[in-house]
């Protein structure tokens, strides 16, 4: 048959791994296949229409530093932008943006569909081709064969996938599509790991039902943020805010009233959900002394009516949906336009992965997004693009790249799936990062753009303006390094307003701006040390690479420390349990594993860097 069969790289799934994934992989020049099941929903959101939150914001910026779409993609389709945390400190800050879903489904397509070396198709794989120990294509419903040297697997919720309402379920790998059951059977019987996880989603509501005037508003920030470091703001389509609303203690009785018929709660369902995003009777079941909890209710595009109520995810029985949802203030007439569910699905244990998320049983077979365990579109994103790089890597016979724990979120991520695994989907948190102040999301191009050219994923456009942007900051801080403001040249009520106090010597830019009330903007107002730089961004990186220094330099110091105790020796025979600190679960691991060095204790899967540096103190104390 005259019909392309033969890629690099084959990418399985149109989500927000494989999508990542096809584009990166093509990126690098490989002739890649991104084969899904259904073209029309390539880059859907499952769940929420948003992108970006804490720890998620930190990844979107990541992969787009390694010149990825994600953050292109929602600076196109966002309709309310925010920056959370705002008056933390930056490495707790993040972006978030409300998605119109269509606009963000047809950003991914466009970007997809212009991709050099990149080819889409639509049929579901059923089989994977092995060979011996590696893999050499897959097999589609309509029995094509497709040849590569490494397929990339990102098939998502859709494993065996279950969908519950009350006491009905029904197979299906999420609302409205089918489940990938062949695929599931045949991964089953290889040798990897296999267990059940749950999610769930809540009743969509049309939006032209509910009273706007009983809610209360909650507009984007503005100017709105941009997510990409090559976004504009005026990318953005129409913004337009979100609303709030509450769950009360009639809501919570309807609820309790209807648990006898949950099929979490009535055992129907074995996964296990996201602890972090727990559904509305989750919440009522474990919070059982709140009376309240807040709902947001976000619009799911400028073009519908439909509104997403952020907070009520639930499986319980449609009649149960309906009642829960009209008891809260403003949604007394709302009707469902589809209604909430729970899914349950096969995903792999994480820890059968390498770093590079190749599998260690199949060479060239490589796992990304929900099928590790992961929830969330970021992650599986992030994962995507890192599997894609790995798959690239194998084609071209170079060593596989993973960025470490003190580089990128990305690598904590890799890190905690594949040496910790998980039990319940995983999603990313700052509170993850050990060394959180180097990895801010407003640094993830200064961390990543140099690797990722290096790789090959970052093009000369993006190259072009990161230069720009670096050598702007340099030149910057060379500046603010040699520029003296004396007493004199400054009077009395500019230096009130901007040190709050008089100038009693001479000091340097660079240590004024080290001071915590001193603004950026503020001094550069000043004409003796103005104007300074104009585009926000090297603008904000370089107020806070001075106001920071002296934490950012201590974290430095850490992780050169930590790499050089690499070689210290433990002790023979050292018992664990006498080290202080360290929880049961680490001193039983560290007995059995018995390391030699303190580098190898460090790699046992489960033992953190926090247990390391207890480690070290306590054979200091010792010696
Ligand atoms: P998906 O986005 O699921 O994409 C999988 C892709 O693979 C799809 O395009 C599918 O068509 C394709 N595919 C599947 N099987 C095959 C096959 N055999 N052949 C070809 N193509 C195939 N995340 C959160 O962060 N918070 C939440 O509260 C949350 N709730 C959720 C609730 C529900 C009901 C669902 C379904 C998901 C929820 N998620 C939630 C998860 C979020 O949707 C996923 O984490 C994210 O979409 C994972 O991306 P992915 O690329 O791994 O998979």
């Amino acid at each position: 048959m005259d019909y392309p069969h033969s890629f690099d790289v084959i990418v399985v799934g149109g989500g927000h791994a494989g999508t990542e994934a096809a584009l990166a992989a093509a990126r690098m020049g490989m002739r890649t296949l991104l084969l899904t099941q259904n073209i029309e929903t390539l880059g859907q959101m499952s769940c929420n229409p948003a992108i970006g939150g804490i720890g998620k914001g930190h990844l979107v910026k990541e992969v787009d530093a390694l010149g990825g779409l994600m953050a292109r993609a929602i600076d196109r389709a966002g309709i309310q932008f925010r920056i959370l945390n705002a008056s933390k400190g930056p490495a707790v800050r993040a972006t978030r943006a409300q998605a119109d879903r269509q606009l963000y489904r047809q950003a991914v397509r466009h970007a997809l569909e212009n991709q050099e070396n990149l080819t889409l198709f639509q049929q579901g794989v059923e089989d994977l081709i092995v060979e011996g120990e590696r893999v050499a294509g897959v097999v589609t419903q309509m029995g094509l064969r497709f040849q590569a040297p490494t397929v990339v697997l990102t098939v998502g919720t859709f494993l065996g996938g279950v969908i519950h309402i009350g006491q009905v379920n029904y197979q299906g790998g999420r609302a409205g599509d089918p489940p990938a059951n062949a695929l599931a059977h045949r991964l089953r019987e290889m040798p990897f790991r296999v267990a059940r996880l749950k999610t769930g989603t809540p009743p969509r509501i049309d939006g032209r039902s509910i009273d706007y005037s009983r809610l209360e508003p909650q507009p984007g920030d503005d100017p709105a943020p941009v997510f990409s470091f090559l976004g504009h703001t005026e990318e953005h389509p129409r913004q337009v805010p979100c609303h709030i609303t509450y769950t009360n203690s009639r809501t919570h009785d309807i609820i309790r009233g209807g648990l006898d018929r949950s099929p979490m709660y009535g055992g129907i369902i074995e996964g296990v959900g996201p602890r972090y995003c727990p559904s509305i009777e989750d919440k009522v079941v474990r919070f059982a002394g709140r009376d309240s909890h807040q709902i947001f209710v976000e619009p799911e595009g400028l073009d519908t009516h439909e509104v997403y109520p952020n907070g009520i995810s639930t499986s319980l029985p449609f009649d149960v949906q309906i009642e829960l949802v009209r008891s809260m203030t403003g949604f007394e007439n709302a009707h469902i336009t589809r209604p909430g569910y729970a899914i349950e699905y096969d995903f792999f244990d994480p820890r059968d992965l390498k770093p590079s998320l190749e599998t260690r049983f199949v060479e060239g077979l490589f796992f990304a997004g929900q099928i590790n365990g992961t929830t969330g579109y970021e992650e599986a994103a992030a994962q995507g693009l890192l599997a894609a790089v790995n798959a690239a890597r194998r084609v071209r016979e170079q060593e596989a790249w993973s960025p470490r724990r003190d580089e990128a979120y990305l690598g904590v991520l890799a890190d905690d799936l594949i040496t910790r695994g998980t039990s319940e989907p995983y999603r990313m948190f700052t509170s993850r990062a050990e060394y959180r102040l180097l990895l801010r999301e407003d640094n993830a191009d200064l961390r990543l753009t140099p690797i990722g050219r290096e790789l090959g994923l970052v093009d000369d456009v993006r190259w072009a303006a990161f230069e720009a942007k670096r050598e702007a900051i340099e030149r910057e801080q060379a500046r603010l390094e040699s520029t003296v403001l004396r007493p004199r040249d400054i009077d009395a009520a500019d230096a009130q307003r901007v040190f709050g106090q008089p100038l009693t010597r001479e000091y340097r830019l660079s240590e004024l701006m080290r001071r915590p009330d001193v603004r950026y903007d503020s001094l550069m107002a000043l004409a003796v040390a103005g104007p300074g730089l104009q585009a926000p961004a090297a603008a904000e990186q370089v107020a806070i690479q001075a106001k920071y220094a002296g934490y950012i330099d201590r974290q430095r110091e850490e992780i050169e420390r930590a790499r050089r105790h690499e070689d210290t020796p433990l002790p023979e025979g050292m018992d664990y349990t006498a080290v202080r600190g360290l929880s049961a679960e680490v001193q039983e691991k560290l007995n059995r594993h018995a390391p030699v060095t303190l580098g190898q204790a460090a790699r046992i899967p489960g033992i953190t860097p926090a247990a390391v540096s207890l480690l070290l103190v306590f054979l200091k104390k010792s010696s």
